[in-house]
């Protein structure tokens, strides 16, 4: 790769795999890596799990999959942008939400509850665990032996209690040490991919409104801007512009505040990265301002009550396929029962996990309707 940056992450100089393999002539190894989660089941289970609409709710909004597209997109705009590896942030960006239960996060609280007594369910970690041990598909190691360079941007956070039985990866939680410049910017790269689309899609269910997002200074301001240069645009196009300009106000914000504190930091290498606090960040400004467009979506969408009741639903039914399957693990699908017989609860959350929407809805109605064929 052109141009990268001293201390960039190197596939040439990465830490290396769990089990070591020879390397492939014509990829490097963050290219490869990328290309074992496109192939993964876990990956094409994206397509039909939401994280605020569900996947049957309506064809236009996004899927886990678009997001983890549109972040890939992002991220390596801004990899490119500070000279740092885009393969390496393209493969953490396609990989960080693989561990993600069906219905968002809903999904995710009700199975964290089911799982309290038996160390908790968290989607970060279980993204983690999919690329570790769940894929099923390589005849030499479970899981699938990604660069530690991937796995350590997949774990965004993590508590101490895990980061001590995680090895590798979970070392930099113990020791407050930072993470590449890459896997921080990934994770940028989600949340502005994450607030905008959400907006976009919040507007196109009439679940919120222009006139609410006014008060909200990042929309508003972009918002006046494109009424000054159009002021004739018909609705659709005046949100996509705004969107849109509000993507480009926080990339260019991230690029430009980073930069210069990376600058100022002058690291030689990225030991140097993992050394330093971390170096990816908005300015105050804009961190503020993307605070609120946060605080917003929080009130206004993720909470509203059209939203609230889907979130009901979702965890009635994961509250009760765990309930269900955990008190008769013979209703699991045979592989899932041999995993049971050693750790039952941890194997009933493994399978839920991995469900897709309408799957679960599926298996709910298995289990519980009397007329439904198995
Ligand atoms: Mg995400």
């Amino acid at each position: 790769m052109n141009n990268l940056a001293t201390y960039a992450a190197n596939p040439e100089h990465s830490i290396g795999r769990l089990y070591p393999e020879p390397p492939s002539s014509t990829r490097n190894a963050f290219q490869r890596d990328r290309d074992r989660i496109i192939h993964s089941t876990a990956f094409r289970r994206l397509e039909y799990k939401t994280q605020v609409f569900v996947n049957h709710e309506g064809d236009l909004f996004r899927t886990r999959l678009t997001h983890s597209i549109e972040v890939a997109q992002l991220a390596r705009g801004i990899a490119r942008t500070l000279a740092l590896h885009e393969d390496l942030t393209e493969a953490i960006a396609l990989a960080h939400d693989l561990g993600h239960t069906p219905f968002g996060h809903a999904g995710q609280d009700a199975l964290n509850e089911c799982m309290r007594d038996f160390g908790g369910f968290e989607h970060n970690l279980q993204s983690l665990r999919v690329v570790e041990k769940l894929e099923l598909r390589y005849a030499e190691f479970d899981g699938l032996n990604l660069s530690f360079e991937v796995r350590e941007g997949i774990l965004k956070h993590c508590s101490i209690k895990n980061a001590r039985q995680l090895g590798d990866v979970g070392q930099r939680f113990l020791d407050k040490t930072s993470p590449s410049l890459e896997a921080q910017l990934t994770n940028y790269a989600d949340e502005i991919a994450y607030n905008n689309h959400d907006i976009d899609d919040g507007l196109r269910s009439g679940l919120i409104t222009v006139d609410q997002l006014e008060k909200v200074e990042l929309f508003a301001q972009n918002l006046s801007q494109v009424k000054a240069l159009y002021p004739k645009l018909e609705y659709k196009r005046m949100v996509n512009e705004t969107v849109r300009r509000m993507i480009n106000t926080l990339v260019v914000d991230l690029c430009t505040y980073s930069a210069n504190n990376i600058a100022q930091h002058q690291p030689k290498s990225i030991e140097d990265i993992r050394r330093l606090p971390q170096l990816i960040g908005f300015s105050p400004e804009i961190a503020a301002k993307n605070l609120k467009l946060k605080q917003f979506l929080r009130k206004n969408l993720y909470h509203h009550y059209k939203v609230n009741r889907m979130s009901a639903k979702a965890t009635r039914i994961v509250k009760e396929l765990f309930h269900t399957f955990f008190e008769n693990t013979g209703l699991l699908p045979d592989e899932f029962q041999v995993y049971a017989e050693q750790e039952k609860a941890r194997a009933v959350a493994d399978y839920i996990a991995g469900m897709t929407d309408r799957f679960a809805i599926r298996e709910h109605r298995k289990l519980f309707t009397v007329e439904e064929y198995l």
